[in-house]
């Protein structure tokens, strides 16, 4: 029997102009590089994004065209989010962190025909500007510098587009952005996001048990909206219509807690390693910043060390963790307490906080084994943890044999390693390729750099795997010791074999300075090998 439903397609379309309808006074604000704070509405935006699109379209941009942008976390960014996609061209987030000749494998593999780039990142540009061939670059004065001959001023740009903006015929099934992964192993694959496929996210992570996000939030996306749209936050601020506040190139954590402060922003989100600097900002100072009393933040892209979740509940501000990947848009589970998990010892509940959570609805979880057999949910099994939903995607844009990365029967293989408990909470061990299988045994090396990093004297750390001859390989742990404290190896190792089983304790330790980053902030295991296992 047919429904007696209207056929509506899901289209950012229709985020876009519920805002204008809707929020039109609701401000978005933008640290900007010079630290002046850039403020306007909603309104301001829509007219823009509006005038991006017909711009765009009058410079010949066509249905499934690519638009590539080269920019930080600011208002003009998010008027590309929906200027771009709204023409039925597709909005090609470059990740400014990557190795300037990766950048240029991307936009040449994506064949992207406009750049859309911040003043400030201009110098980044040239750094590969040789390597590709765009035919318009269209600068963002943010600073206000001189736009090279042969580029054009973004502000010139939007003035170009005549008329009124009408929305072009659209499908939700439509590509509106794409995205790569930093390609920590090979070259980088891209990721294609369909309007259907954002709409459905914004929504799922909107939900109470999710985000929990509404018009009453402040939110600040310091999670990059280079790399897999900020985790959708643009969308989601748009759709609920909160205000958004933008930190431009301005990351340090003294920065963000200024803006914090002075917008009152009440959610936040981004990877694990910029809240070390701020947790540790507020140990200095813990007097100095007036914070809203319930801030949120969303953390994620890494695991969440349990001693960090405790350590910002201090401060009043909740941690919640989030788990996701490029290919799952990127939400696909966020650690929320459910009512019975409400009932269990303080311990138990930061135990909960520190997974992965549960799937948001619409991802379909399954962890499976060597041979590819389905695992109990029993907190104990651990294996690939595979998943299938309708944003998750289902291949990878002109990539052949990408065979291995899908199941046969539908599901994405995400190289992540997990158990997954009785109450479907999820709680991610390692990557495939970092676990460390000591004596046939695996050793977790996200467990152990959370143990490590519960100890008062530690910064952060990280395990990789070493090779062993006795036992295949054993853990190696590099430690950053927080300023002004002493802790030796022997101290540390006593510390851990009161808290995990003894054979899983590291036999070997190496202070270092820092921990190196990717391209997204994360611990870059792959260098930190090479930089030790070099040295060995
Ligand atoms: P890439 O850096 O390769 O582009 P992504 O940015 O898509 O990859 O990151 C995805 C990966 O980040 C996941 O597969 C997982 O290993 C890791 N990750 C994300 N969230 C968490 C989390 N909460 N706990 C542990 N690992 C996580």
């Amino acid at each position: 029997m047919q429904s007696t439903m209207m056929d509506r397609p899901l289209l950012l379309d229709d985020i876009l102009e519920r805002a204008s309808t809707q929020f039109g006074d609701v401000e978005i604000v933008t640290h900007m590089p010079d630290k002046s704070l850039h403020r306007y509405t909603y309104a301001d935006m829509v007219k823009r994004a509006k005038q991006l699109a017909q711009a765009l379209t009058d410079a010949g941009i066509k249905h499934g065209d690519r638009v590539a942008t080269f920019s930080w976390n600011t208002h003009a960014h998010l008027e590309a989010y929906f200027g771009i996609p709204i023409t039925g061209a597709v909005l090609h987030t470059l990740n400014l962190r990557l190795p300037p000749d990766d950048v240029a494998w991307i936009v040449n593999h994506a064949e992207d025909r406009i750049l859309i780039i911040d003043d400030v990142l201009l110098p980044l540009y040239e750094k590969f500007a040789d390597q590709v061939n765009f035919e318009k670059i269209v600068v963002v004065p943010l600073a206000g510098k001189p736009v090279p001959e042969g580029m054009i001023s973004y502000d010139d740009f939007l003035a170009s587009a005549s008329g009124e903006f009408e929305y072009p015929e659209k499908s939700e099934y439509d590509a509106c952005g794409m995205c790569y992964t930093s390609g920590t192993t090979g070259k980088p694959k891209g990721v294609v996001y369909s309007h259907r496929s954002s709409v459905l996210h914004a929504m799922a992570s909107a939900t109470p048990d999710t985000l929990n996000l509404s018009y009453n939030d402040v939110i600040l996306p310091v999670v990059p909206m280079f790399h897999v749209n900020a985790w959708g936050l643009p969308y989601v601020s748009t759709l609920t219509g909160a205000k958004q506040v933008f930190p431009g190139p301005h990351m340090d954590a003294e920065s963000l807690l200024k803006v914090y402060e002075s917008e009152n922003v009440n959610v936040t989100a981004g990877v694990p390693t910029i809240w070390m600097g701020i947790i540790n900002a507020l140990d200095a100072e813990p007097n100095r910043w007036k914070l809203h009393p319930e801030m949120r933040m969303t953390v994620g892209g890494s695991a969440v060390p349990e001693a960090m979740i405790r350590r910002f509940d201090k401060y009043g501000l909740t941690v919640i963790q989030a788990w996701g990947m490029t290919e799952t848009s990127p939400l696909a589970a966020a650690a929320r307490l459910k009512p019975n998990i409400q009932q269990r010892s303080e311990d138990e509940q930061y135990a909960i906080r520190a997974t992965a959570g549960t799937p948001v609805p619409f991802v379909d979880t399954r962890i499976v084994g060597d041979e590819g057999e389905p695992l109990p949910w029993n907190g104990k099994e651990m294996g690939e943890i595979q998943v299938r939903g309708p944003w998750i995607t289902g291949s990878y844009y002109r990539l052949e044999n990408s065979e291995d990365k899908f199941t046969a029967d539908g599901w994405l293989r995400t190289g992540d390693i997990a158990t997954i408990d009785e109450d479907g909470y999820i709680n991610i061990t390692d990557r495939t390729k970092d676990v460390i299988k000591s004596g046939g045994e695996w050793i977790s090396s996200v467990q152990l750099e959370n143990a490590i990093m519960g100890h008062d004297d530690v910064a952060e750390a990280a395990v990789v795997a070493q090779p062993d001859e006795k036992w295949g390989e054993r853990p190696l742990a590099a430690v950053v010791i927080r300023e002004g404290r002493e802790l030796s190896a022997e101290d540390l190792a006593a510390f851990l074999r009161e808290r995990m089983e003894k054979w899983m304790v590291p036999e070997n330790y190496v202070f270092v300075d820092e921990i190196p980053r990717t391209s997204t902030g994360k611990f870059s295991k792959l260098d930190l090998r090479k930089q030790l296992l070099d040295n060995a």
